[in-house]
């Protein structure tokens, strides 16, 4: 049976110490503020930004919320994102995707400033984090990094098989991983035979979005396992992309969907602003 990896106690515990760092800084002078941009009405990302929101109402960072309406046009997008770029009193500029289809989300993400990019996005900041240089991780990822280090789950020599490749969570993902030492893996739709990749790994990374995907046979006995998914199924319960009833069974650790990875994402970004203010 796995130890099961506390994302919301740990998560909470960052939040914490994040509120004594961002009181630290009011007492300078100075106060964390983080500008959100949402385009369109998206239900997920409503709740998402609310959540945000939310946590920096609890850690004491201001928060404003830019609502633009989903058939504006990628100019009024980019004149925007250059205004808060030059606004002084604001530290992390965060782009809530998706964005309507029209609009050019890359261009956006290049335009917002590197050192107000708490989601890392801009093509600079994942170029530091693919040059190991010190930036801004996009906060998933990071916050699956964090875990390791919290439950001392070394990655030095380990063979780690991520699934998922996006841009947002498996490419950096396959970056700090290395970053840290570890053979990695890449795995993703048009991989053949991907229990072979799984079975050899002694940490398995999903981020597929398919419930229950990984299943127990796919993993080795004591083998660590993350799980980045989420996925709402009809009864509006949220799965993971692990049948974790029987893998954990198996692992020797494994992150709980809800509870696990998810919590963290948030704590990270928060964490994200109070280094973009510090820096
Ligand atoms: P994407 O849909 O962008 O990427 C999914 C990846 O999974 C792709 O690389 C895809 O391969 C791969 N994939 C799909 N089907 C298979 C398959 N049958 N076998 C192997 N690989 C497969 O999703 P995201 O990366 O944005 O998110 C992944 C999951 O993580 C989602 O459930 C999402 O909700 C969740 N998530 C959770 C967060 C959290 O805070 N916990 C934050 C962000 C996301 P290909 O590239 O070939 O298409």
């Amino acid at each position: 049976m796995a130890v099961i990896i506390d994302g919301k106690k740990l998560a909470q515990q960052i939040r914490e110490d994040l509120k004594i760092k961002c009181e630290e800084l009011k007492q300078k002078g100075i106060k964390p503020r983080l500008a959100v941009i949402m385009v369109g009405d998206d239900k997920a990302s409503q709740v998402y930004v609310r959540n945000k929101s939310k946590a920096c109402d609890e850690i004491g960072i201001e928060f404003e919320e830019h609502l633009l309406d989903g058939d504006i046009q990628q100019k009024t997008l980019i004149e925007l994102i250059e205004k808060l770029n030059q606004d002084d009193s604001i530290h992390g500029i965060l782009l809530q995707s998706p964005i309507p289809r029209h609009l050019d989300i890359n261009e956006a993400f290049r335009t917002i400033a590197p050192e107000k990019d708490v989601d890392g996005f801009n093509p600079v900041n994942v170029g530091k984090l693919s040059l190991n240089q010190d930036t801004f991780v996009s906060c998933t990822p990071y916050g699956v990094m964090k875990m390791f280090e919290a439950y001392n789950i070394s990655l030095a020599g380990k063979n780690v098989t991520v699934i998922g490749r996006s841009n947002i969570v498996g490419k950096p993902l396959i970056q700090c991983c290395l970053n840290k030492d570890a053979t990695v893996t890449v795995c993703h739709s048009k991989t053949k035979d991907l229990k072979q990749h799984t079975q050899n790994a002694d940490i398995v990374i999903a981020a597929i979005g398919k419930s229950k995907f990984i299943t127990a046979d796919m993993i080795k006995l004591g083998a660590v396992v993350i799980d980045v998914g989420i996925n709402r199924g009809e009864d509006g319960k949220l799965t993971g992309d692990v049948d974790f009833d029987n893998v954990y069974e198996k692992a020797s650790y494994i992150t709980p969907v809800p509870g696990g990875v998810g919590p963290m994402t948030i704590a990270m970004l928060m964490n994200n602003v109070i280094k973009a203010c510090e820096n």
